[in-house]
């Protein structure tokens, strides 16, 4: 069973199963594939970038970059497909982050865990201390 989402694309409401966007949403993007890749599929527009491929079949760079995000179009095929990294705006042609950006983050998050661990030491030494203490009062 599928259920109810808001199309992202036309906010219609439809039944959300693998898809995530409405049908005529995904008719229209199969199409706009369709058109997008007949158009590189001509060896004088392999090497045409987004914004060439975009103004020459009215698809929106936006969905192009997607097709090229979801690997459905290849950069290893077409060179110039490359799109902007969503925090610096670099161009790339995988993933959602260039490879700058991509360390940045793996850097905070290992940065993160490093505390994270420093704390837990913390802890274990002060429960060590308070047994210490328990059991020489114990003794005594
Ligand atoms: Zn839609
Ligand atoms: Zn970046």
């Amino acid at each position: 069973m599928g259920e109810l989402a808001n199309c992202p694309r036309c906010h219609a409401i439809f039944m959300k199963g693998a898809a995530t966007v409405c049908p005529a949403c995904k008719k229209k993007e199969e199409q706009d594939f369709q058109t997008v890749y007949a158009f590189l599929r001509k060896k004088q527009n392999r090497t045409a970038t987004v914004q060439e491929i975009s103004a020459k079949t009215d698809v929106e760079e936006k969905q192009i970059r997607q097709f090229v995000a979801q690997k459905r179009l290849h950069p290893a095929q077409f060179p110039n497909l490359s799109y902007d990294c969503e925090k610096c705006g670099t161009s790339i042609t995988e993933g959602r982050l260039c490879q700058n950006c991509s360390q940045d983050i793996e850097k905070g998050l290992k940065q993160l865990q490093k505390n994270e661990g420093l704390e837990n030491r913390k802890l274990e030494r002060e429960r060590e201390k308070a047994r210490t203490y328990y059991s020489l009062k114990n003794e005594q």
